[in-house]
């Protein structure tokens, strides 16, 4: 195993990572911005090194800064959790050249991965299902026009190098395409430097249903079913649930063998998420992430595998500690994303924690950076905490879910709990018959794709 952990992360995530190192009895090195000198990883971790100013540019992703806190301390592996530097291949690469151990796949499957319209074009070749659409980039709209009429109206423009829900543009008719084009063209130079876009047909009406998948880099791999994140909110998963409420045993099984295999041909090394969208019994590849996900707990709560404890056993090289015929899926789970947001306009609200109570009891879990007294700073996310729980069926998973939402306090700042609270009452939610619209309407928001 390694020596020493670098944590290049912050919040619940940092927190999750090094939970797992300090199970495997791992010391662990967290790394922060002077915003950051009183966060709970910054507590947690066996070292501490801070690595710049509050802006992330300058902090958690500054290469040369983290790179000297690996050299400072001795830290022979860096793991990056989600977001800054987790999809970067550069720093992949740069880790390599360093002889440090990236926790996570191969600088070449990022780079293949980040880039959309190759990601789809490798995803097709494995044999997994893809939106109908545009081969690769457009660049003429003339021949946009002819593959949309094609693929048939609605279609979106979506951005190559795109993400977190950015760089998407709708055309409902061929009246609409030119300016949608232009439009998703210039946002996706100025927000990726990057101004590739692709045509795909606008799905209506289709759940996002993802499966996470594993590898070990030598040709093993496996899957651990599906997570349903169609409730979103312009773009951004809110609420995530293991299983589907839309899937069945067969359903799950047919595209979970897929994705293994597909993986399996890939080589891929570490975890994964294969995203589709999915629409009258049809599954739909969107794009892969080659990282650990923020809803990955709910898939750990149904299969009862600690997904980071895998990460560090595959990069260390330990390979996977099962194969596909020792995973059960048990139960339901749903996940909620706690934002310190206005729970109807969305606005940020940082500031102090006057008072903190988390929930608790059988099937609660919380996974959170956050204490009575501590300060939200401004420069970052908004996520401050996700709350999972876990009950032997869907109905008894939602009453654990309100029986929890009633018993959390975060006192001094605004949070989204009051729209959990909502949400789990709310009789469709309660049904499990959602699309990916669906939360966009309830809220009465303007669309913003
Ligand atoms: P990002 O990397 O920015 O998250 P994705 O490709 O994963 O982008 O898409 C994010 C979300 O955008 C999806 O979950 C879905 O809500 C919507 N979306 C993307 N592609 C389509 C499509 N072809 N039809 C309808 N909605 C789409």
């Amino acid at each position: 195993m390694f020596k020493k952990v670098l944590i290049a992360n912050r919040g619940e995530i940092a927190l999750r990572v090094l939970r797992a190192c300090k199970e495997l009895g791992i010391p662990t090195v967290a790394i922060h911005s002077t915003a950051d000198n009183s966060a709970m990883h910054v507590r947690l971790a066996d070292e501490s090194v801070c690595v710049g100013p509050p802006p992330s540019r300058d902090s958690y992703l500054n290469i040369p800064q983290i790179l000297a806190a690996c050299e400072i301390t001795g830290a022979d592996a860096v793991h990056p959790g989600y977001g800054f530097l987790s999809e970067n291949a550069r720093f992949a690469d740069i880790l390599d050249a360093h002889k440090i151990t990236f926790i996570g796949p191969t600088a070449d499957h990022i780079r293949v991965m980040g880039d959309k319209i190759e990601a789809k074009r490798t995803a097709k070749r494995l044999g997994i299902p893809v939106v109908p659409g545009s081969a690769g980039a457009v660049t003429d709209d003339v021949e946009a026009v002819r593959i949309a009429g094609e693929i048939g109206y609605p279609v979106i423009i979506k951005a190559s190098a795109g993400g977190g829900g950015r760089g998407m543009k709708v055309a409902k008719t061929a009246a609409d395409l030119s300016v949608a084009l232009a439009t998703a063209r210039s946002e996706a130079g100025a927000a990726f430097g990057d101004d590739a876009v692709y045509i795909e047909k606008y799905l209506e009406k289709p759940r996002h249903i993802e499966v996470q998948v594993f590898g070990d880099g030598a040709g093993n791999a496996i899957h651990l079913g599906e997570r349903d994140c169609s409730l979103q909110r312009r773009h951004q998963k809110v609420w995530e649930e293991a299983r589907s409420p839309a899937l069945d045993e067969e359903q799950r099984g047919r595209i979970g063998e897929i994705c293994a295999n597909a993986m399996r041909e890939l080589r891929y090394r570490g975890a994964g998420t294969i995203e589709f969208l999915y629409e009258n019994g049809e599954f739909y590849f969107i794009e892969m992430n080659t990282r650990l996900q923020v809803e990955h707990p709910v898939t750990e709560a149904i299969t009862g595998i600690d997904l980071v404890n895998e990460q560090l056993r595959v990069a260390a090289g330990h390979g996977l500690s099962v194969t596909q015929s020792d995973i059960r899926f048990a139960g339901h789970a749903i996940e909620c994303r706690i934002n310190a947001e206005d729970p109807r306009t969305f606005a940020p609200s940082p500031g102090k924690i006057t008072y903190y109570h988390p929930p608790g009891g059988l099937g609660v879990r919380v996974d959170s950076g956050i204490y009575q007294g501590y300060s939200i700073p401004p420069f970052y996310d908004s996520l401050i905490g996700k709350l999972i729980v876990h009950g032997r069926t869907r109905e008894e998973c939602l009453a654990r879910l309100r029986r929890a939402l009633d018993e959390i306090v975060v006192d001094g700042i605004k949070t989204t709990i009051p729209l959990f609270q909502a949400l789990a009452e709310n009789e469709d939610v309660v049904r499990g018959e959602y699309d990916i619209h669906w939360l966009e309407k309830y809220l009465g928001m303007t669309k913003s794709a």
